[in-house]
């Protein structure tokens, strides 16, 4: 069978989800027993998201190899359980810089390089990349932004210029739009997706499915109306309702047939029923928590949801793996102090000190931890929150008044957290921090181990600074241990505290490797530990 190709757009507004919808149909061709890849293509210049602050674009998701990618690539690895890696993630500055490149090394030479053909001919070379490989039966491209934008024009051309030229049956277009209910009128409006329809049409594509994601059941005769005016088969019409879980998602579309009719469309011959027992043992535990715990969430990004996305995940596959509901606050940093900090932290469980960048928010990081280690409450620091942990012991404990992250103040007397060797080189802002997954190796008799149930791990990393090695001893003598280092380089990967009953900092990303049926042990452990505090409190 040739590898098939869905393309995946949006219209009518943004944020529909179509991340969740790609997932989830990913999902349930995998679950036939295909073999799966989704793809995101994001129409910004930049040549990845790596430099955008995440109140811009949500949190930066990063790959095994190291790539630097949107954060629906978090969402297709959670759904299919798989990893991606750089080439599933291509944005307009990537094409482009790859196109000049090859402009100024003659490529083109006596030509006049332009979007068409040039621009859409990388687009179509990377579009096509994934499949050739011959690992996978169908892709799934997600074109990023809503249909009509200028500056996904040359995408949607790529895509319409492919389902010409691909043989018939090995590509199609699926349109997801918003059918939005108008509450003074009590009347769902279908006109918007009309309008968005044609829009794609003008650009020479024809969807074979549109996708309503709606607040109010559709109901047969809205969905004939749609089919009717869009062009497409009746029954091609699918119905999205707002999910009490994005994990829903998946059954939702299989229950409209939106798989069904990916297989049929495309010719392949896969009569499965998609298996989803294991999908389904994890909603079922999401959906009959026995308790709920209150964690916080402390950083400097909290008041937009996506910035911390893989964290929100990783609760979310923890708690449905302990049995309990974690309820999430999220704490601004910056504004916790020596003063407030007992107040802020009333009533939680455990907390989680966020990653960041930028001294923003750092002191209040490290007031959060001094109280969180002397009040025996269980804490998980995660990159950033992992170095304040390490300057809050080297303060409160081992009496470095002054002792810091030179991130946070380059003239401390201490400097317990630093920058990398390699890091002092780097002038280039880009893709050039330490990225992706390294190999940590952890102590037999730690807490670390023991979560873990290996010596050896892979987890992912995404940072310029780091636990600095000339005072291991001192803090070792000092009771803080480091329980995981890199092999080869020594950095010190974990740190814990074996007279708090969970105290835990570790320097790389656990949650971007957390899947709803592979919850991340550390996540678990953290979670399992808050409860038994929220049980031991009650
Ligand atoms: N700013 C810190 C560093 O660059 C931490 C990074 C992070 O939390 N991802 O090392």
């Amino acid at each position: 069978m040739n590898t098939k190709f869905v393309f995946i757009t949006g219209g009518v507004v943004s944020s529909l989800g179509k991340g969740i919808i790609a997932a989830s149909l990913g999902k349930l061709l995998q679950a036939r027993g295909l073999k799966v890849t989704i793809q995101k293509f994001d129409p910004y210049i930049n040549i990845d998201p790596g430099t955008l602050n995440p109140y811009e674009h949500g949190e930066c998701f990063v790959t095994d190899d190291g790539a630097e990618t949107d954060l629906d690539l978090g969402h297709y690895e959670r759904f299919l359980g798989v990893p991606t890696s750089q080439a599933n993630n291509v944005t307009t500055g990537r094409i482009y810089h790859t196109v000049i490149t090859r402009e100024r090394e003659g490529a083109y030479l006596g030509k006049t390089v332009q979007i068409v053909p040039h621009i859409t001919d990388e687009i179509k070379r990377r579009m096509l990349l994934l499949g050739q490989s011959g690992e996978y039966d169908v892709v799934l491209t997600e074109i990023g932004g809503t249909v009509g934008d200028m500056e996904s024009q040359p995408f949607v051309e790529a895509m319409r210029q492919l389902q010409w030229e691909l043989p018939d049956g090995d590509c199609m277009c699926i349109h997801l739009t918003l059918v939005p209910y108008l509450s003074a009128a009590h009347e769902i409006k279908t006109k918007p997706t009309q309008h968005s329809v044609q829009m794609l049409q003008h650009a020479g594509v024809m969807p074979d499915v549109i996708v309503c994601r709606t607040e109010h059941p559709l109901g047969a005769d809205l969905k004939r109306k749609i089919a009717l005016f869009c062009n497409v088969k009746p029954g091609h019409v699918i119905e999205s309702l707002d999910a009490w879980s994005i994990y829903q998602v998946p059954l939702n579309m299989h229950a409209e047939h939106l798989d069904e009719l990916v297989v049929r469309k495309l010719g392949i011959e896969n009569f499965n029923a998609p298996d989803l027992t294991r999908w389904k043992d994890f909603l079922d535990n999401l959906r009959n928590p026995k308790e709920t715990i209150n964690v916080a969430l402390v950083g400097k990004y909290v008041a937009l949801q996506d910035a911390y996305k893989s964290i929100q995940e990783s609760f979310v596959h923890a708690g449905a793996a302990c049995g309990c509901k974690v309820k999430v606050h999220s704490i601004l940093s910056d504004d916790v102090t020596a003063d407030n900090v007992a107040e802020k932290l009333k009533g939680m469980d455990g907390v989680l000190v966020a990653p960041g960048f930028g001294e923003r928010g750092l002191e209040g990081k490290i007031h959060a931890i001094h109280y969180i280690r002397e009040n025996g409450i269980p804490f998980l620091g995660i990159c950033l929150g992992m170095q304040m942990c390490v300057a809050e012991y080297a303060r409160n404990v081992l009496g470095w008044a002054d002792a810091s992250s030179t991130e946070l103040n380059p003239n401390t007397t201490h400097p317990v957290i630093d920058l990398m060797e390699e890091q002092k080189k780097t002038k280039l802002k880009g893709g050039t921090m330490r990225l992706g997954a390294y190999e940590c190796k952890l102590k037999k008799d730690s807490l670390a181990y023991k979560i873990y149930g290996t010596e050896t791990i892979q987890e992912r990393h995404r940072h310029r600074y780091e636990f600095n090695g000339k005072y291991a001893e001192d803090f070792a003598k000092g009771g803080l241990v480091a329980s995981g280092t890199n092999p080869k380089t020594g950095l010190v990967e974990v740190v814990e505290l074996p007279t708090h009953p969970f105290f835990v900092g570790v320097q790389f990303h656990p949650e971007y490797k957390s899947t709803p049926e592979r919850p991340s042990p550390l996540f678990k452990a953290f979670i399992q530990a808050s409860l038994d505090n929220a049980k031991k409190r009650k």
